[in-house]
């Protein structure tokens, strides 16, 4: 048995599930195959909705904050296992030890954040018009969710829709990436030794299924499933939004962002540069919220641009399981392809490259590392407006605060935006109605990242929907509004007069 084998196997995977499966999975490190995972058929997918239905009904009547415990034992097998998932995460999507760790940890924390919620799903009291009305809202579980997530935040995705869904009395039906089913594996063999701990919870309340995006599609087109969480790209968004629309059900779309720090003339340029290089770099800019463009008061653009090429010259590139190593390798050859022609046209469109190269071919022919690249662009022309999922960040210049707004909004994405400024203005107004139009919008701290505490999301084509924090648990339940009449009258509503009134 290889390492990532035993790996899986110290997790609680079950061989059978990997070994001798269709679906080939390689590592991002070395290009090398590591396993081959059994994928689901679309008998077995229905059937599977079918079973997750038979669990939410019997979920549904569950105390909410009993329902909380078992996040809470998932959190506990969560804590003992960071070291062992995180390096999963590193060793099959790329990330370094650090990033790898930090997504388990997230997944820790929006269990804290479930359990506590799970005796807080607060309805409102509402005052009634008639007398001797009451009026108040419930909320209630909705049904079966989907949650098909995507290969860059492979595990800490599905624990933000997992863990409130859960907790909200819902059943879950999994499909993650097909680049990223081992961290899958492992994280669902964490949750059903919760399940165990726990007792007497409903067989199939969470299930997992393995395929590729036909996959995704079965559980989108059943209208069983009551919720659709999506994560991924834009061209993905668009054809599961119509589908669950046509249906009327309900979609939770996380998709591509493209997002952009503003950094005035009054900026304190070493925070600046820390924040714009971990936004640009980190997982070798294959974060939904990487910082992909820079917008730049022109007075300091050209020493801004010297500092950043400065530090870039200097990032360890290399093995992400390696201490010290800050860029680990691009997911396939089809992202670094990708990068190449953005880099390509990006020349056409007159901008002026910095880094971009391949490198540690010698070492791992089979794997993409790639130089981050700095790109100097006259304009916001057609190619910056895309989001190109590898570490690009192209820079442009401003004069005035109003054009640097309008840059910053003028793309078809909206997820994540900063401004690094020390006037409180500017800071202001960049948050105001008239500011930003990202559902996360930064002062003095880049775009990459968010805490679980916040709701999670972004608008324009990035999908408008929110996951994680604040009220975003109020997507996995349904609301109803009740009126109590508790006099011996029954008044009707508008002061309408029927029958004998
Ligand atoms: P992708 O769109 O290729 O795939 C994402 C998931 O969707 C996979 O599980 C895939 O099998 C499934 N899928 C694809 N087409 C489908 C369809 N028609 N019906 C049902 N399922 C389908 O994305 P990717 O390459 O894995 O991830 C990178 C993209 O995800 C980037 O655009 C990134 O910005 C985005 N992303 C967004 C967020 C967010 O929260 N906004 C978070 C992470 C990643």
């Amino acid at each position: 048995m290889s390492s990532v084998q035993e790996l899986l196997v110290s997790l609680g995977v079950n061989p059978a599930s990997f070994q001798n499966g269709s679906l080939k999975v390689h590592s991002p490190i070395d290009g090398a195959p590591i396993a081959n995972v059994v994928e689901q058929s679309s008998a077995e997918v229905t059937a599977a909705v079918e079973r997750a239905h038979a669990a939410f009904t019997q979920w549904r009547q569950v105390p909410a904050p009993r329902r909380g415990e078992l996040i809470r034992l998932l959190g506990e097998e969560l804590r003992a296992n960071k070291e062992a998932l995180g390096r999963l995460v590193s060793i099959e999507a790329g990330k370094i030890i650090a990033e790898g760790q930090g997504e388990v940890q997230e997944m820790i924390d929006i269990c804290d954040f479930a359990v506590g919620l799970s005796r807080q799903l607060y309805g409102l009291t509402i005052a009634s018009e008639r007398p001797g009305h009451r009026m108040m809202e419930t909320w209630h579980p909705l049904g079966v969710v989907g949650v098909i997530t995507a290969f860059n935040f492979p595990v800490a995705v599905w624990s933000w829709n997992t863990a409130l869904a859960l907790v909200c009395g819902d059943a879950v039906i999994w499909k993650p990436s097909e680049k990223t089913p081992l961290t899958a594996l492992a994280t669902h063999a964490l949750l059903e030794r919760a399940l165990k701990k726990f007792g007497d919870a409903p067989e199939h309340l969470s299930q997992l299924v393995i395929g590729q995006r036909e996959t995704g599609e079965i559980l989108v087109n059943n209208p069983r499933v009551a919720l659709v969480s999506a994560t991924g790209s834009t061209r993905m968004g668009r054809e599961v939004g119509p589908k669950v629309a046509a249906r009327f059900g309900r979609c939770i779309l996380e998709l591509g962002g493209n997002n952009a720090i503003i950094v005035s003339e009054t900026a304190d340029l070493d925070m600046a540069v820390r924040g714009i290089v971990f936004g640009a770099v980190g997982t070798a800019g294959q974060r939904c919220t990487s910082t992909r463009r820079l917008i730049v008061h022109s007075s300091i653009a050209h020493e801004l641009a010297e500092r950043l090429k400065k530090a870039y010259r200097t990032l360890p590139i290399g093995n992400p399981l390696e201490a010290g190593t800050l860029v680990g390798p691009l997911i396939d050859k089809a992202a670094f392809d990708t990068m190449q022609t953005a880099l390509q046209k990006a020349v056409e469109q007159k901008g002026i490259v910095t880094g971009g190269q391949r490198v540690l071919h010698d070492r791992f022919p089979d794997a993409y590392y790639v130089e981050p690249a700095l790109v100097e662009m006259p304009a916001q022309t057609e190619v910056v407006r895309h989001e190109t999922f590898a570490p690009i960040l192209y820079i442009m210049s401003y004069e005035r605060f109003e054009d640097a707004l309008a840059l910053q909004n003028e793309v078809p994405q909206g997820l994540s935006s900063a401004i690094f400024t020390t006037n409180l203005l500017e800071a202001e107004y960049f948050m105001s109605a008239a500011g930003s139009d990202c559902g996360i919008a930064n002062v003095n701290i880049g775009t990459s990242g968010a805490e679980i505490g916040g709701a999670f999301g972004g608008e324009k084509e990035t999908g408008g929907g929110r996951e994680s924090g604040s009220d975003a648990w109020k997507g996995y339940m349904r609301r109803a509004t009740n009126t109590i009449n508790y006099s011996r009258e029954l008044p009707l509503a508008q002061g309408v007069k029927f029958g004998d009134d």
